[in-house]
């Protein structure tokens, strides 16, 4: 392998701060040299001397592309400055339209058929497939006048993802609170309320709901939070995601399929809407009566409290946490004073230092887009070579994303002097911002997604492919969750749990007892938690699949009594914040399913040989990690298991037994 040698400083060669005007002139200037280079490369005509001179020269244009625009296609979900962020979401436009008039260029898809017979490389192999495939999905094979069609449908769905995103991520939803109930709020919740004029309000968002939800006693206040909850995002991204559906069939029409869960899942692991739906079904059925038993556990300690009538979607939390405290004396508030925030990251880079053969060096003056984020330099630990960084930006900022999600900043790749492009990739999280003076504190699901996003990083880090479109989580899409779904496991093991925690005033572990107790609640909600994924995975496919025109948010309605198990509250419109429809994963969602196949496949591996043996370690980085989408994941994926996979180990997970 062609690592570069050497230490790594803060440079990565990626600026950060960009004035507006800066940003959009790097954008065009980038977006023009790319034009041209692709003019260039086609000049030639569509049977170029080699595949280098053809279609590896494309990916490299493109690539080049990309790292140029690292830093001005992605401030738009991170930068300080709302003007900055604007001229960002119009250079992710531009990109994006430019990403689409690549793959519909009918040149660039006679290169790309030529490339594939030119070479007998697997990788080169592979690109040609991918253009091909992006090619014939983009209409480069359509004649000219539904080309045009298709790229122009193409661009608007773009550009409605991009509003949609943009008015989450600004939404600035509260809701009043009475003396006594900003009282209850749990403590890690209190930096969100804010006192004004209008009384005492707490922010309504990801970071605030699922202790609010958890911990608030009056029914009335979170049925008022989940009702503002549900609407975020506004009958605006309702009507963006509904022109969004229609303009994809459209799309799907013109190309020649059925509809958009068709078009999307051919360049899937699953290949059709069908076999997505079955391995939904046949879940969910097995999991109703779990579900079902559980609401009747929950519904009961609702009554014993003194509540009548059945549980509503408000409840849920309070009433599961209740349980978990009663039955299985989990006291999650308790747990938190176990995981400080100071202690957790560096546990759990060292957890993956030591099992995947790397090190981490915290840069000292990080060169990063707002004060706060946190930089890091990547080597491997038996050599030395460098390997890139990743940045951490884990708290809330105004007009920041307000999700929790790894972002790939540039992809490795081979340059055309043969040295080794390092690639950059960060965590953008919404952990709740401490009380002034107090440590940060984090719930064990809180861990648990830390550690998942970050097993996208070490994705993202220790590929290493030719070409940039195979690099890392450029991955079928179904199969991009399943690393990081399998480390989750880890979060669950006795002996990781004592060695990521450390009580915030004695740096004690988690004592034995209280991880016996989490261990033993862990299933206690599985039912009602994967009936809720399956929920999600069919809306999106059914929303994707049906004829005629559709009402999102009355598909919505009509679906969840039947899936899962709650009625919705009346006025509200959820699937308006439902970013996963408008963000790249639509007809995806049923991903998270189909890959939890193959991460508890992987993790029978490590469950059988130990979780902390970096012999295994090193077989998953170099089997699954190194190739990135370079080779189909099922041969990956059965390379490292040396056997044909089987969902018998994700059944079990369940405590579902059978297949
Ligand atoms: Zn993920």
């Amino acid at each position: 392998m062609a690592w570069a040698n050497g230490t790594l400083g803060a440079d990565t060669g990626i600026k950060w701060e960009l004035t507006p005007t800066e940003l959009t002139r790097i954008c065009k200037d980038a977006l023009d040299a790319a034009r041209a280079g692709i003019a260039g490369i086609e000049a030639q005509g569509t049977s170029p001397p080699s595949f280098a001179a053809g279609l590896g020269a494309i990916d490299g244009v493109v690539a080049d592309l990309n790292e140029a625009l690292a830093a001005p296609a992605t401030l738009n979900i991170i930068a300080l400055s709302k003007p900055v962020r604007d001229a960002s979401d119009q250079c992710q436009s531009d990109a994006q339209a430019f990403s689409v008039a690549v793959a519909a260029d009918p040149k660039i898809y006679a290169i790309a058929q030529a490339g594939a017979a030119q070479t007998q490389d697997q990788e080169e192999q592979q690109l040609a497939k991918i253009y091909l495939e992006n090619g014939r999905h983009a209409g480069a094979a359509l004649e000219p006048g539904a080309r045009a069609k298709v790229t122009h449908l193409l661009d608007e769905v773009n550009d409605l993802q991009i509003a949609f995103q943009r008015a989450l991520s600004e939404d600035k939803t509260t809701i009043g609170l009475s003396e006594a109930e900003a009282a209850s709020v749990p403590a890690s919740l209190r930096a969100a309320i804010t006192h004004d004029a209008q009384g005492t309000r707490i922010a309504v968002n990801e970071s605030t709901a699922r202790p609010f939800l958890a911990y608030v006693p009056s029914t009335a206040a979170r049925k008022r939070f989940l009702t503002a909850y549900e609407k975020r995002g506004g009958l605006e991204n309702l009507r963006r995601l509904t022109r969004a559906v229609a303009l994809r069939r459209q799309i799907a029409a013109l190309v020649g399929y059925p509809n958009w869960a068709a078009y999307q899942l051919e360049l899937k692991m699953a290949k059709t809407p069908q076999r997505a739906e079955n391995l939904i079904l046949d879940l969910d059925s097995r999991l109703l009566p779990k579900a079902r038993s559980e609401i009747a556990a929950l519904t009961a300690l609702k009554q014993a409290d003194g509540h009548a009538g059945p549980l509503e979607v408000w409840d849920y939390s309070y009433n599961e946490q209740q349980l978990e405290k009663t039955r299985y004396s989990v006291d999650s508030e308790l747990v938190r004073q176990y995981l400080p925030v100071a202690k957790v990251v560096p546990a759990t880079l060292d957890i993956y230092a030591h099992l995947l053969g790397v090190r981490f060096e915290a840069v000292k003056s990080p060169m990063a887009w707002a004060p706060g984020v946190d930089q890091y330099a990547i080597y491997d630990a038996a050599s030395g070579a460098p390997m890139g960084w990743f940045y951490l930006d884990l708290y809330p900022r105004e007009g920041k994303f307000q999700h929790f999600e790894a972002v790939p900043f540039r992809s490795g790749r081979v340059l055309p002097d043969g040295s080794y492009r390092l690639p950059v990739s960060g965590v953008v999280g919404n952990w709740a911002q401490p009380e002034p003076g107090k440590p940060a504190l984090l719930s064990h699901e809180e861990l648990v997604t830390f550690f998942h996003e970050f097993g996208h990083v070490m994705h993202e880090t220790l590929s290493h492919t030719r070409y940039a479109s195979l690099f890392g989580v450029n991955v079928r899409g179904d199969f991009g969750e399943a690393p990081s779904q399998m480390l989750e496991n880890w979060m669950w093991q006795p002996a990781v749990l004592k060695k990521v925690s450390g009580r915030v005033d004695t740096g004690e572990p988690l004592p034995d007892d209280l991880i016996d107790k989490m261990i033993a609640a862990k299933h206690v909600s599985d039912g009602v938690t994967w009936t809720r994924q399956a929920f999600f995975a069919d809306y999106d496919l059914q929303l994707h699949s049906r004829s005629g025109p559709i009402d999102p948010n009355k598909l919505w309605f009509d679906l969840m009594p039947k899936l899962r198990l709650f009625h919705e509250i009346p006025g509200t419109y959820e699937v308006a914040s439902f970013g996963h429809l408008m963000g790249g994963y639509d007809a995806g969602y049923y991903g998270y399913l189909w890959s939890k196949v193959y991460a508890q496949d992987m993790f029978s591996v490590f469950a059988a040989a130990g979780l902390d043996n970096p012999e295994i370690g090193k077989r998953y980085r170099e089997d699954i990690l190194v190739p990135g989408g370079s080779i189909e994941p099922d041969v990956l994926v059965e390379r490292f298991l040396g056997r044909p996979p089987s969902a018998a180990p994700f059944y079990e997970e369940l405590g579902l037994s059978g297949h």
